[in-house]
C-alpha cells in the first residue's frame, strides 16, 4: 500500500464530513464535500471493474433487497451482534465453570429499545448498514432485528446458520446433510437472511462442525447467499485454513466468503495466513477491532498493515463483533461506532489513505454482501 502523507493535510472538519461523523448528515453530504476537497479523484472513489459485483446483484437486508448503490455510502459493519438472549450466554459457559446460584439476568441484547437507540446513534455517525452475526442457536430474534431496522433507519442484514458444537440443536446430528440444507434454504427465504454467519468451528474442529461447514457450503451453492465464519478468539491459523478448504472444496464463491476473527491470530506477525487466504480470493475478517475486549488493537493493526502492504486491500473487511455492554453508548463507550471512531483513526495514523479506508468500510463489504439470488433463495 501507499503511504498517504498528504491525508494529514485534510482539516478535521473535512475529515469529519468525509465520514459523516458527528454531523448527522450522513455520508452523501460528506462525499459532496469530498469532490471539492481535491484529495481524491472521482476515479479513486470507484472500485476498479475487476472488483465490481456481478450484474443483478443485490444486498438482502431484513426489510428489502437493495442494489449495492442503493445501500448508500455509509460505513458497513459486516459482523456485529444486536440480538442475543440469556440462553446464549448460558450455553457458552465453560463446562467446568461453577454453576451460578441465581438465574441468568436478561441480556441488554434482548432490549429492543436500548439497541434501537444504540444503532440509531451510530447511524448519525455514519454507520449505514450492520450485519448481525447471530442466529437461532445463539438466541437471536429476527423479529427484534426487524423492529430495530424499522425504528433506527440503519440497514440491517440478518444471518442464519449454526454457531458451534456447544450451541447446536439436536437436528445437526439427527438430520442428513440434505435435510439440513433444505431447512436452511427454507428459513433463509422466510427470515430474509442476507448472509450465513457467524459459522464457527472449535479449535479442534468436531465432526459435526465439519458437517455444518459442508451443509452451509451446499446451501450457499443453492442460494448464492454469502458466508462469514468464526474462528477461535484465541487465534487459530490452522482453523482458518481448514474452514477455507472445506468451503472451497464444495464450490463456495470466494467473493462471497469471509473467514472471520483473523485479527485474533497473533502468532503470525507477517500475516502469512491472511495473505494465503486473500490469494485464494476470500475476504479477511478483521472483525474484533476497536473495542477493549480481548487483546488490544496494536497487533491487529500490524496484521492489517502487512496485508495492505502486500497489495490485498480489496480483501480487507473490518468489524467489531460488538457484544459488550460495558462499551455501549449508554455506558459511555463508542457502541456500534467503535470501528469508525476508535479503530479508523489508528489506521489513518499508520498512514492508510482515505480512499483505502473508504474501500474497506464501504466498497469491500458491499462486494462481499452482494449476490445474484438464485431460485432457491
Ligand atoms: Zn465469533
Amino acid at each position: 500500500m501507499e503511504r498517504d502523507h498528504g491525508s494529514r493535510g485534510i482539516s478535521r472538519r473535512t475529515a469529519l464530513r468525509l465520514f459523516g461523523v458527528g454531523t448527522g448528515a450522513g455520508l452523501i453530504t460528506g462525499l459532496r464535500g469530498l469532490e471539492g476537497a481535491g484529495e481524491l479523484s472521482a476515479a479513486s472513489l470507484q472500485a476498479p471493474s475487476r472488483t465490481q459485483s456481478p450484474r443483478g446483484a443485490i444486498i438482502r437486508t431484513i426489510l428489502k433487497d437493495l442494489s449495492p448503490e442503493a445501500l448508500g455510502n455509509g460505513h458497513i459493519l459486516f459482523h456485529e451482534h444486536m440480538s442475543f438472549d440469556r440462553t446464549f450466554f448460558e450455553r457458552m459457559r465453560p463446562p467446568n465453570a461453577p454453576k451460578p446460584t441465581t438465574p441468568t439476568p436478561p441480556s441488554y441484547l434482548e432490549d429492543v429499545d436500548v439497541i434501537t437507540e444504540e444503532v440509531k446513534a451510530s447511524g448519525k455517525e455514519g454507520i449505514g448498514c450492520i450485519v448481525d452475526g447471530g442466529h437461532k442457536d445463539m438466541g437471536t430474534s429476527y423479529a427484534n432485528l426487524r423492529t430495530i431496522a424499522q425504528r433506527s433507519g440503519v440497514h440491517i442484514v440478518a444471518s442464519g446458520g449454526y454457531y458451534l458444537q456447544t450451541t447446536y440443536p439436536p437436528d445437526v446430528q439427527t438430520q442428513s446433510e440434505d435435510q439440513l440444507v433444505e431447512g436452511l434454504v427454507r428459513d433463509a427465504a422466510a427470515e430474509r437472511w442476507g448472509a450465513f454467519g457467524e459459522i464457527g468451528s472449535s479449535p479442534e474442529m468436531t465432526s459435526d462442525e465439519r458437517k455444518v461447514f459442508r451443509v452451509i457450503a451446499k446451501t450457499h451453492v443453492r442460494t448464492a447467499i454469502p458466508i462469514f465464519t468464526h474462528t477461535s478468539h484465541a487465534g487459530c491459523k490452522a482453523c482458518a485454513l481448514e474452514q477455507l478448504d472445506i468451503l472451497e472444496g464444495v464450490g463456495v464463491t470466494m467473493r462471497n466468503l469471509c473467514i472471520g476473527h483473523l485479527s485474533d491470530i497473533t502468532d503470525d506477525p507477517k500475516a502469512e495466513t491472511h495473505k494465503a487466504i486473500a490469494k485464494r480470493g476470500a475476504f479477511l475478517g478483521f472483525d474484533t477491532v476497536g473495542h477493549q475486549l480481548g487483546q488490544g488493537d496494536s497487533k491487529k493493526l500490524a496484521l492489517i498493515m502487512a496485508v495492505l502492504e502486500a497489495g490485498y486491500e480489496d480483501h480487507v473487511l473490518l468489524s467489531a463483533d460488538f457484544a459488550s455492554e460495558r462499551e455501549t453508548k449508554f455506558n459511555g463507550g463508542a457502541g456500534y461506532s467503535s470501528v469508525s471512531m476508535v479503530f479508523l483513526p489508528k489506521l489513518r495514523y499508520a498512514g492508510v489513505k482515505e480512499a483505502t479506508i473508504r474501500k474497506i468500510m464501504v466498497e469491500n463489504p458491499k462486494r462481499f454482501l452482494a449476490f445474484v439470488p438464485k431460485k432457491a433463495s
